[in-house]
């Protein structure tokens, strides 16, 4: 019989533990292939901490070359660009293709920049983080002094906004320039988390000189500003975009249903509504009836159940169901060492010791795929 073929897209949080659990059980006559448009998987709990100057970039990678020879996977250094699902086949960036018996994508999702004016041209995105840390070594002249912006303009008012400013502010103090940063945020801020993490991270913010523009739903990007909807010109020469993110725009010419911000629809065994043979995780997977926050920790969560959904369906076993979790702790780092945590309708603490606590969450997940 021949071998079953298992094609990962992606080298997400999701699939970096499918490709661990292949390699603590290999699956006999499976054989796995990562997609991956880059061999190093940047951890984003840990890019603030980069940023802020806490931890070197090869600390916050994991080597996907590495972690693919460990389960015998065979990788392809290249972005995919479609699936062609009648031929079982993955379309690659160069036109080849890789054939399939069962896919799975866990390839995140990319900035939505469409509605701001200028936001393609003038403004940084988050994601891809690889080329955000390029565009900023460039902005700041390295990873030492800040010979750059003396104005920067933080777009969302989100966790990752928030934290962003705040390790801009970090990496910033060091030198003898102190830029003016704001974050502009049409809907107040870290409007998911409750009122007592809200409240701490105002403070926290307005103590770091960090202005916070509400509302101010910016319409516009300019290489020397920014407008919002009420006409106020905002002076920046740096803007970086930290708002609304959507499916890869590739993934509509598959044919696979998608939600309204173009990720995948999957049921909870988090193979796709629309194909037995398509499963999808992370950021990029919209759980059907049960939409989820774009947060790493819910792509954590469904690594195991991918990798036993991947091994069952070679084996010709149903899969099992992926249940989330009700609700999630979120740790801010605020960028001098210390973070403040927030749990559910009220609970949120901040200090020193928060910080201890996510770089021990963080360090144990990326250090879990370093080879041993
Ligand atoms: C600044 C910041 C801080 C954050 N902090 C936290 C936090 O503390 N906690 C938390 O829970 N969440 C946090 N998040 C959210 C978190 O980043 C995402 O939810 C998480 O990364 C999603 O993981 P994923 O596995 O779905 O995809 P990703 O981590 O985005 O991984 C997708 C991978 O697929 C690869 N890829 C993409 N397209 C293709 C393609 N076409 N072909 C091949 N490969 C491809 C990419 O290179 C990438 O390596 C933060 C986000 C940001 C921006």
């Amino acid at each position: 019989m021949d071998d079953h073929r298992i094609v990962l897209i992606g080298g997400g949080h999701s699939h970096v533990l499918v490709l661990r659990a292949f390699a603590e059980r290999p699956e006999p006559r499976v054989r796995l292939t990562l997609v991956s448009d880059r061999l190093e998987a940047p951890y984003s709990g840990m890019l603030p901490g980069h940023i802020a100057g806490l931890y070197t970039r090869a600390a916050m990678h994991i080597d996907l070359q590495g972690l693919a020879a460990r389960c015998a996977a065979d990788i392809v250094p290249q972005a995919a660009v479609g699936i062609d699902r009648t031929g079982r086949r993955v379309v690659l960036a160069d036109g080849s293709l890789v054939p399939y018996d069962t896919l799975s994508l866990n390839i995140g999702i990319t900035p939505d920049r469409s509605s701001v004016r200028g936001a393609d041209r003038y403004a940084l995105a988050l994601k891809p983080i690889g080329s955000l840390l390029a565009k900023l070594d460039e902005a700041f002249g390295g990873a030492g002094a800040p010979t750059g912006p003396g104005r920067i303009l933080v777009v969302g008012g989100g966790p990752a906004g928030v934290e962003i400013a705040l390790a801009l502010r970090a990496r910033l103090t060091r030198g003898a320039r102190q830029p003016w940063i704001g974050i502009a945020t049409g809907r107040g801020l870290v409007p998911r988390l409750n009122h007592r993490a809200r409240s701490k991270l105002a403070m926290i913010l307005a103590r770091k000189n960090i202005e916070v523009l509400s509302p101010c739903r910016i319409d516009e990007v300019h290489p020397d500003g920014a407008r919002d909807h009420d006409g106020r010109w905002i002076a920046a020469d740096l803007t970086i975009m930290a708002t609304a993110a959507r499916g890869q725009p590739w993934l509509a010419g598959t044919d696979l249903p998608l939600s309204a911000d173009g990720s995948v629809m999957v049921r909870s065994t988090l193979a796709c509504t629309g194909d037995d043979a398509v499963f999808a995780a992370g950021d990029c997977a919209e759980l059907m009836g049960e939409p989820l926050e774009k947060a790493g920790v819910y792509a954590v969560r469904q690594g195991p159940v991918l990798a036993q959904n991947l091994r069952r369906r070679s084996r010709g076993e149903p899969p099992i169901a992926y249940r989330p979790q009700g609700r999630a702790l979120s740790i801010l780092s605020t960028g001098d060492g210390r973070a403040v945590a927030a749990w559910g309708d009220g609970f949120a603490v901040e200090g020193r010791w928060v910080w201890w606590w996510k770089d021990w969450i963080d360090q144990r997940f990326v250090g879990g795929f370093s080879v041993r």
